[in-house]
């Protein structure tokens, strides 16, 4: 590496990508950040839905005062506020994206397709510590088709997770037949109803899953079918029921979104016929029906028990999680955990400090950020695999963390620095 500053790519324009940007070209970084669709698009995709954590938790008081000194007329949502995902993309990201230092390193509807080394490829120089005298080299692709190629010395994967979705079946698989009819299951939370007419609206909704987005999707449905009686719901978890219902709930919770979430769907699936609950059960097999009846789910037991149920419905709402796509950096010497495909030294602190709540989480000494990948970053809910405990305010962090290892400077801090200024 040159001695003049290292060049940073970003991949990804979600809260971490920019912010990571943000926090480089506040330092004089030359940075690009390149973005697949616009600004904020995973996040676009549940714009109807809230936040569990408060927007003090979703924003740094770096990405605050860049804004403010854009332009001093805009206000802020208060740090209480509990915004929704669209909300929190039109008054934070959008603004934030707009500033003058960051603007002109945006590149939207510019996917990274992969990632390597200008002289190196993955089988050269392993280990030996020689692989960071070459540039990274990203083969990039707009809407158009077009590929072009781009170069840089310190790459930030903050592509995040919400673009897979993982499967229906038993333990992760597909189940039999859902591949061939995937593009007619939803596997994101729909908006179910804007007070008009809903498509789910006297028809049969089935919901898989047992976290937040399933609870989200079964509250907007319950409420539908108080609604509209004919509405029809059904929920299958894979875990067997718990105590107080299908949702775990946080013993004194602080987050009273998240709270309220759980409690209301337990509270639904506790009312009577409103919602056929399956417990302790697994999608067996998914099978196209015809056009009255789209779909015919079969369900098996948690002990391997076949056919345990079949259900003939019109929708299948797939909530079980998403993946991390470890394709774009292929061609790099980055090693994974085989259990969250998560960076591994990451991935491993997480593993040994798991605790019963993500907000019980600690932050990894700053040497767990960096991959076996010379000056090759993986930031944001991506770091944490298919571990669901991210937490954006976690990725804030990371940002400080990973900052202190490009410039060499381990007390190097913005945000204590910007906090120190306006206190
Ligand atoms: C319903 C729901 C509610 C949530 N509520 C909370 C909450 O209350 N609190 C909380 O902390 N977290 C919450 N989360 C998690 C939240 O989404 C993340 O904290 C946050 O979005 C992580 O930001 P990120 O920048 O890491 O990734 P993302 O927001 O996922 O951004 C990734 C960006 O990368 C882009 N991209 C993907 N692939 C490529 C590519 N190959 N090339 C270029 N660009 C690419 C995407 O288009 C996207 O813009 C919630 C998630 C969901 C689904």
């Amino acid at each position: 590496m040159s001695h003049a500053l290292p060049t940073i790519a970003v991949l990804g324009a979600g809260p971490i990508g920019l912010e990571s940007a943000l926090y480089g070209r506040f330092l004089g970084y030359e940075v690009q950040v390149y973005e697949r669709e616009e600004v904020g698009h995973h996040i676009s995709q549940w714009g109807h839905v809230h936040w569990f954590t408060p927007f003090g938790m979703n924003h740094s008081p770096l990405s605050a005062a860049a804004i403010e000194a854009q332009d001093p007329d805009r206000k802020l949502p208060g740090d209480e506020e509990q915004l929704t995902g669209g909300e929190y993309v039109d008054q934070f990201l959008r603004p934030l994206a707009r500033t003058d230092l960051l603007a002109p390193s945006i590149h939207p509807q510019m996917e990274v397709v992969s990632i390597g080394r200008v002289d190196s490829s993955k089988a050269d120089f392993g280990g030996q510590g020689q692989r960071d005298e070459s540039p990274f080299r990203l083969l990039l692709r707009d809407k158009q088709g077009q590929e072009s190629v781009a170069e840089a010395d310190v790459v930030i994967d903050a592509t995040g997770v919400y673009g897979q979705h993982r499967n229906l079946g038993r333990s992760g698989l597909p189940a039999v037949g859902e591949q061939a009819v995937a593009d007619a299951i939803n596997y994101r939370i729909p908006q179910i109803s804007n007070g008009g007419l809903s498509k789910y609206a006297g028809r049969h909704t089935l919901v898989v899953g047992g976290g937040y987005s399933a609870a989200t999707s079964i509250c907007a449905l319950a409420e539908l079918a108080e609604r509209e009686p004919d509405t029809r719901i059904t929920w299958v978890v894979r875990h067997p029921r718990g105590e107080t219902g299908p949702m775990r709930c946080v013993p004194e919770d602080p987050l009273k979104h998240r709270a309220a979430l759980s409690a209301t769907a337990n509270k639904w699936v506790g009312c009577g016929e409103m919602i056929k609950y399956f417990p302790g059960k697994s999608v067996e097999a998914v099978y196209h029906k015809d056009k009255q009846t789209p779909f015919e789910v079969v369900l098996e037991g948690r002990d391997g028990e076949k056919d345990v149920a079949r259900i003939g419905c019109d929708f299948i709402l797939g909530h079980t999680g998403f993946r991390p796509d470890c394709s774009i950096f292929e061609e790099l010497q980055v090693q994974l955990c085989h259990v969250t495909e998560g960076p591994i030294r990451l991935a491993s602190h997480l593993l040994n400090t798991r605790g019963s709540d993500c907000l019980s989480q600690t932050m990894p000494a700053t040497d767990r950020l960096q991959t076996s990948e010379p000056d090759f970053y993986i930031a944001g809910i991506k770091s944490y695999g298919r571990d669901p405990t991210f937490l954006l305010s976690i990725g804030l962090e990371q940002i400080r963390q990973i900052f202190a290892l490009i410039s060499g400077n381990p007390a190097l801090n913005i945000y204590q620095s910007i906090k120190s200024n306006f206190s």
